[in-house]
């Protein structure tokens, strides 16, 4: 049995949570820190030492040797650097162990080399990283030993955010006090809180590690750029939830292991559609517990990877022709003492808290639909919306048949007098349990889908921090239940007053909801009639973010200010161009040096051969076929090589952030596309045997024996 773990036993067991606090901390320490988590009361500093002394304690019980303010740059990764616990040596040569209140609460990395996007010139390095109590630290073991990690938001000197974290926090207190209102409107005065609960469901690829390190184009950016489509791709739909390998299964216990113990609540995993896809998904915590698990999920999908002789692909679309990755979103809004505010209830048509809710949120999206698209955006997540696999790059909100229909009555006749329910279910089979259906069926293919008490955003990437997905939608309802609470609390009738703001803003708004296929053409048609943006890429997305509309919003709720919006753009910018500038001249490198050697090479051994059997009297009708179809790729392969030389090149020499992005998008990308083409053509005729590096099937298909 020592292979077999006790979940309830070693869950938490590396967190510094509210039961160790308890027990290690004095009680009136303990009470004032609970009410900073709980209820944001501000942290007295003079608490910080007795709490980073029983921190460190605790830590070195569990094996520690150093700490690390753990934070999220605009890299899209987290950051740390590691101090060890040791002080200058005593007298006698030893040295004490300390953590002091102020390493707890603050520190000072050097933020001249993290993204600013010009909020800091590089002489004006400070940065401070702060700590952040809502989230618990953590020890995490790795071949570095056992590190505290202590979750922290990173800003400039002036206060500036350089991080993931500091606008989450932001936008958290921003719903908190306008969802406190709306309650208070309908008769609540016992919730102290309201947090959005966030539950995001994570996919990936396991590709062999020997066989990725074959791959420059895997290495340095994370996708293929070149590879035929196998004879099987996912066709047959077997893989989705299909049984899990040996191999995977074994993967997976040691990840699911490693996060209980770091208190993350892995819950459900599976099989995806793609061959060699998987996704786990932990239960829903609050907004930001959840983006910080979230990367301690994705960094233990990679170290664990590695540990099993694999390596996990966490970019949106590593191999085309096949389902790409990514990250649904589950939002939803609960107070202190357990409500869901997106809970319709049974009897949603008599639900005027929940229609007021649900108002707000269409109107939101709908006013907003191009904040949440650029929230999604990353260069990864270009090859993946609007193709057939994710939702289209369109917004629109699927509510369900159930509340459809209650929109649909408020909106012809200003009320609701029924609920559409969930039939029985029948199967025709006797022996099988009744059971009442869902009043509502899923849609998969909408970008934005109500289901049951929560919204499912699908469109994010899953390789991006749900950090940014999250702010937009906290603060963009923040500013619908502001409005409404504007409107509601100066009328004399407050049910009439929200009756007819629901009725208003259903109608307003109608627009924004679609129930059926997404993913079809007519659709697409549809929304340009609705006036609905289909914004199609990163690049196109990003001015989103400094519209008037945008940067009222952000600075009303004092989540963003104009300058700090400016440099999220020119990072954006900036970090757009660099993913592409590396793509563009990995593939010169791999045709280059790799491809176009092997393919002269093998086609120098076919004339030779077709020389040889020529002198011997044989006709080499096949060979010679064969060669001149691979000279003709060879041929446009080599052209398509030198353009995509000259353009990248002309790329790097455009000097405004956001024209260069859009120069690598409009003629580098293309110009990839050039080179793979015949490549991948000349993949399909060549002796397997002398191809020079694994093919799809080889990745894909790499544990298909494994049973
Ligand atoms: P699905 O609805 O996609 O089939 P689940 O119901 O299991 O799958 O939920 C997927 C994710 O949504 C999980 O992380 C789950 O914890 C989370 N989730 C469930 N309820 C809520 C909620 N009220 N708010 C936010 N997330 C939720
Ligand atoms: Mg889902």
């Amino acid at each position: 049995m020592s292979d077999y773990v006790n979940v309830s036993e070693i869950f938490g067991e590396n967190v510094f949570n509210d039961s160790v606090m308890r027990e290690r901390l004095p009680k009136k320490v303990y009470a004032e820190l609970k009410k900073t988590i709980e209820e944001g009361k501000d942290l007295d500093p003079s608490l910080a030492d007795v709490i980073a002394h029983e921190m460190k304690e605790w830590a070195i019980d569990k094996g520690a040797t150093h700490y690390t303010h753990w934070f999220q740059p605009m890299t899209g990764v987290t950051a740390e650097k590691h101090d060890s616990f040791i002080t200058a040596p005593m007298p006698n040569g030893k040295v004490l162990m300390s953590f002091s209140g102020k390493e707890l609460i603050k520190g000072e990395p050097d933020a001249s080399s993290f993204p600013s996007g010009g909020l800091r010139a590089t002489f004006e390095a400070r940065g401070y990283t702060a700590w952040d109590c809502t989230s618990p630290a953590f020890v995490r073991y790795d071949a570095a030993g056992a590190i505290l990690c202590i979750p922290t938001a990173f800003c400039s000197y002036k206060g500036e955010a350089l991080d993931q974290k500091t606008p989450l926090l932001r936008s958290m207190q921003a719903i908190n006090t306008q969802a406190l209102r709306l309650l208070r409107l309908f008769g609540n005065t016992t919730s102290k809180r309201v947090t959005p609960s966030v539950g995001p469901e994570q996919e990936y690829f396991l590709v062999d590690k020997h066989k990725f390190l074959q791959r420059e184009d895997l290495i340095f950016t994370g996708r293929t750029l070149f590879g035929a489509m196998p004879p099987k791709g996912q066709e047959l739909e077997d893989h989705y939830f299909g049984t899990i390998r040996q191999k995977i299964a074994g993967y997976m216990k040691q990840v699911n292991e490693e996060l209980w113990k770091m208190g993350v609540t892995a819950k459900t995993q599976h099989n995806e559609v793609a061959p060699a896809q998987h996704e786990l998904a932990p239960i829903y915590a609050e907004a930001n517990v959840a983006v910080d698990h979230n990367h301690i999920i994705m960094q233990t999908l990679k170290r664990v990877a590695c540990q099993h002789g694999m390596h996990c692909l966490l970019h949106e679309k590593p191999f085309a022709g096949v389902n790409g990755s990514g990250k649904h979103n589950n939002w939803s809004l609960t107070t202190d003492d357990g409500i869901n505010m997106l809970n319709p209830g049974r009897n949603p048509h008599k639900n005027l808290q929940f229609q007021v809710v649900l108002a707000c949120i269409l109107k939101a999206v709908d006013t907003h639909a191009d904040l949440l698209r650029e929230s999604a955006a990353d260069p990864g997540n270009d090859h993946r919306l609007g193709a057939n696999e994710a939702p289209p790059a369109i917004i629109s909100i699927y509510l369900g048949e159930q509340l459809e229909d209650v929109l649909h009555q408020i909106i012809e006749s200003g009320s609701a007098n029924h609920s559409l329910t969930g039939e029985p279910l029948s199967t025709g089979v006797s022996t099988l349990p009744d059971f009442r259906k869902d009043a509502t069926d899923r849609n998969r293919t909408s970008p934005f889908a109500f289901t049951g008490n929560k919204f499912e955003f699908r469109m994010v990437g899953s390789k991006d921090s749900i950090s940014g997905p999250n702010v937009v939608l906290n603060t963009i309802v923040a500013e619908a239940f502001k409005e409404a609470c504007d409107i509601m609390e100066g009328a004399e009738d407050l049910e009439m007053a929200a009756h007819g703001l629901v009725r208003k803003w259903f109608t307003e708004h109608e627009r924004i909801v679609f129930n059926g296929n997404g993913y079809s053409d007519e659709w697409v048609e549809e929304a340009a009639r609705r006036g609905l943006p289909n914004i199609r890429s990163m690049v196109e997305a990003i001015p989103s973010l400094v519209t008037d509309k945008a940067v009222k919003l952000f600075e009303e709720f004092g989540v963003f200010t104009k300058a700090e919006l400016e440099s999220r753009v020119e990072i954006k910018y900036e970090s757009y161009a660099k993913v592409i500038n590396i793509e563009a001249k990995t593939m010169i490198d791999m045709a280059k040096k790799t491809f176009i050697p092997a393919i002269m090479k093998y086609t120098t051994t076919l004339a030779q051969s077709i020389t040889s059997l020529k002198a011997v009297g044989v006709e080499p009708e096949v060979q010679t076929e064969i060669l001149n179809q691979l000279a003709g790729h060879l041929k446009e392969a080599q052209n398509a090589l030198k353009k995509l030389e000259v353009i990248t090149d002309a790329a790097i020499a455009v000097t405004d952030v956001a024209g260069q992005a859009k120069f690598y998008h409009d003629k580098v990308m293309p110009a990839m596309e050039a080179l793979r083409a015949p490549i991948d053509a000349m993949e399909m005729l060549m002796d397997k045997r002398d191809w020079p590096m694994p093919t799809y099937s080889d990745l894909l298909f790499e544990v298909e024996g494994d049973f």
